[in-house]
């Protein structure tokens, strides 16, 4: 979708003034991309008629950046048609629960692990995870793995085949035990039937949930707005939870739910691991629709995740060029704490485009965590200790070369003097402008 809005676009961004007739060609390009993502028709076109009308009310076609103004009309409509503001969780109870519904496949099981280990890093919150997926007993035990990640814990009852029962035996056990949110997630099936409707709305009914979410694969595309209209139906539903919005995925979901539901969108998964999960920001969406990237977002996880405590201790030593291989190391697990590489690279604007064919994983730093480990601690803290012998001796060690220990160390001398110059007046200045 954002290839083809950018190109639209792009028409605009390029002409210094623009005519009617322009408008009216780069907003049927605009629809045609809207289309190809799945919007529904009948919104895809009453989309471009308001973007006209906003930007022949606003004079667009005499002002100065005609380009940039069509931009930002473009983006608030998107805005607005993905619900506005960003809405939060009711979690009033005491516990609170919070009930997943959706399809089997579509990230409930994940995305309910994803927000306990959320939920849980908010000091107040104490959340028990519920495994009410009957059907396959491979489902409890992936939930239990999940819990055992993140460190929650998972309630579950292999014996009993009611899942209406074990919900509540569960809410009974998170009041007995001090939990004050408990995650209820269900089973699934592949296609809306009429069993699993059935079981969901008898959950429902009986545990009256503060927060009842849909779960959705955003690469489902139109069928995911039919299963939401289904859902719905039944469970008048709370909000939304889009899956699967790693680096590219088509946005075309987000865009057509929340007006054939009317319920918002409340948070996405952007990748498998338990930290891929954010809020969902309409206006951030948009960006990332128009291919603007998501600097916001990224900053904040990377804040998140960035211990400030270790930050000072590092800028003290990088101050004192102490910084070793030691700290480069616990730099580089910082990283892939934040998540999976791919995903994060797909904020930066510009870049997922750039890098969509490249392969990036966690394994990229599997070669250079392997040199540093054959390092002795004396050449992590040193590494001008580190000589032709010793370079021989660790590339052996860690199953690399010699260049590629070069490479490292010649990388690692590079990074270190960029620190050291970060420090100084330049440093802050870069901050401000990354912050935009
Ligand atoms: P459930 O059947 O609804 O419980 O779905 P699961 O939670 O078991 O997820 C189905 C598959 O989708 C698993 O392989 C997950 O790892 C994967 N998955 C879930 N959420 C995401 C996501 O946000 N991004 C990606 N790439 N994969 C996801
Ligand atoms: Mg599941």
């Amino acid at each position: 979708l954002s290839e083809k809005l950018d190109k639209a676009l792009h028409v605009l961004k390029g002409h210094g003034s623009i005519t009617e007739v322009n408008v009216a060609e780069t907003l049927k390009e605009v629809r045609r991309a809207l289309l190809d993502a799945d919007v529904n028709f009948k919104i895809a076109k009453d989309f471009t008629v308001r973007v006209k009308e906003k930007a022949l009310g606003q004079n667009v076609l005499t002002t100065l950046q005609p380009g940039q103004l069509m931009v930002k009309i473009v983006k608030d409509e998107l805005t607005e048609l993905m619900g506005g503001d960003a809405e939060g969780l009711n979690l009033s109870g005491n516990p609170s629960v919070i009930l997943m519904s959706g399809l089997q496949g579509s990230g409930k099981t994940t995305f309910s692990g994803k927000l306990a280990n959320y939920l849980k890093t908010k000091k107040t919150k104490k959340p028990l995870l519920v495994a009410c997926d009957v059907y396959r007993p491979a489902a409890v035990d992936q939930l239990h793995v999940v819990g055992e990640q993140i460190g929650v814990e998972v309630y579950s009852d292999k014996g009993n085949t009611d899942p209406v029962a074990i919900a509540q035996a569960g809410i009974a056990h998170a009041k007995a035990n001090g939990f004050n949110v408990v995650i209820i997630d269900t089973a699934g099936r592949l296609a809306v039937d009429e069993v699993m409707m059935t079981e969901i709305s008898n959950i429902h009914k009986a545990i009256q949930p503060q927060e009842t979410l849909f779960v959705v694969d955003s690469m489902t595309g139109q069928d995911a707005v039919n299963t939401a209209k289904a859902f719905n139906d039944v469970l008048n539903f709370d909000g939304v939870i889009l899956t699967k919005l790693d680096g590219d995925t088509r946005g075309g979901a987000a865009i057509t739910i929340k007006s054939v539901v009317n319920k918002p969108i409340k948070f996405i998964g952007t990748g498998e691991k338990m930290e891929a999960i954010d809020v969902f920001y309409p206006s951030r969406m948009a960006d990332r629709i128009l291919g603007m990237g998501d600097v916001v977002s990224l900053v904040e996880r990377a804040q998140e995740q960035y211990d400030e405590v270790e930050a000072r201790k590092l800028q003290k030593k990088i101050a004192k060029n102490q910084f070793g291989f030691d700290d480069f190391l616990k730099q580089i697990q910082q990283i892939k704490k934040m998540g999976n590489m791919k995903d994060l690279i797909g904020m930066i604007p510009g870049a997922g485009k750039m890098m969509k064919d490249v392969d990036i994983d966690d394994d990229a730093f599997k070669g250079i965590e392997a040199i540093i480990y054959s390092m002795t601690p004396a050449e992590r803290s040193n590494p001008s200790l580190i000589n032709a012998s010793r370079k021989k001796r660790i590339g052996k060690g860690s199953g690399t070369s010699v260049q590629e220990v070069n490479q490292l160390l010649k990388q690692f001398n590079q990074m270190s003097k960029m620190m050291k110059m970060m420090q100084g007046g330049k440093g802050k200045a870069m901050m401000q402008a990354m912050k935009g």
